[in-house]
């Protein structure tokens, strides 16, 4: 990287399947940098786990390539290809490991929907990855907020964004691409995301 790294003191770190990127992703983002005064995110596309609901997956170049056209609007979202392209199993730890030797001096925050902030302490070396970054959680659709904060709460340093929620998955948009709704689907989804989508046929059922 060949900008002043010292100039950048508050850096997210946003990682997910992102099978495919949907709205409720973008705002995430657009949230987090307006409300926590970010000068760089980071957008992480993780190894993908097999799926298991018959409906073909996506490999990771066609994520990093629908990530970034997605993020291509938020001139401080970097999508990156750290994950996909490390040998071997790819944590979050080692993510943040990673950011922080590049930027020793800035603050980080993870983005992550209440899903994962409620399974927090089972993700690989968890107690290490909450001394170097502040969890940041965002409401999805039937969440407990007492719990959510009662978490928040638990871990100390985590911050909880309130936003009113988005009833929308990729799990979710996988099934209606799947039977062709594309008048559903691009409710949920960037034009361009839908058009590479479709061009390239993806999530069709195996
Ligand atoms: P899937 O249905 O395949 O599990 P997903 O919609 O949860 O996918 P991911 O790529 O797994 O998307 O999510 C990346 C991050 O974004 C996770 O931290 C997840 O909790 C969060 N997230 C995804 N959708 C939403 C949403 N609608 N509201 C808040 N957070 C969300």
């Amino acid at each position: 990287m060949s900008e002043n790294n010292s100039e950048i003191k508050k850096i997210a770190i946003f990682g997910g399947t992102f099978d495919p990127v949907h709205i409720g992703h973008k705002r995430i983002l657009r949230a987090a940098g307006k409300i926590l005064g970010l000068d760089r995110a980071f957008i992480v596309p993780a190894k993908e786990p097999p799926h298991k609901d018959g409906i073909k997956i996506a490999s990771g170049e066609d994520r990093l390539e629908m990530c970034r056209t997605a993020f291509s609007g938020l001139p401080k979202a970097v999508v990156s290809d750290w994950e996909l392209t490390r040998e071997g199993k790819s944590y979050s730890y080692d993510t943040v490991v990673g950011i922080k030797g590049l930027f020793p001096d800035a603050k980080i925050y993870f983005l992550m929907g209440s899903d994962m902030f409620m399974s927090i302490d089972s993700w690989h070396k968890s107690e290490d990855l909450l001394k170097l970054c502040i969890p940041v959680c965002m409401p999805r659709a039937g969440d407990d907020k007492y719990l959510l904060k009662l978490k928040a709460t638990e871990l100390g340093k985590a911050m909880f964004i309130d936003l009113p929620p988005l009833d929308i998955s990729s799990t979710r948009i996988r099934e209606l691409l799947a039977e062709e709704n594309w008048g559903e689907a691009e409710k949920y989804l960037d034009s361009r995301v839908l058009a590479y989508i479709r061009e390239r046929k993806l999530y069709t059922r195996s």
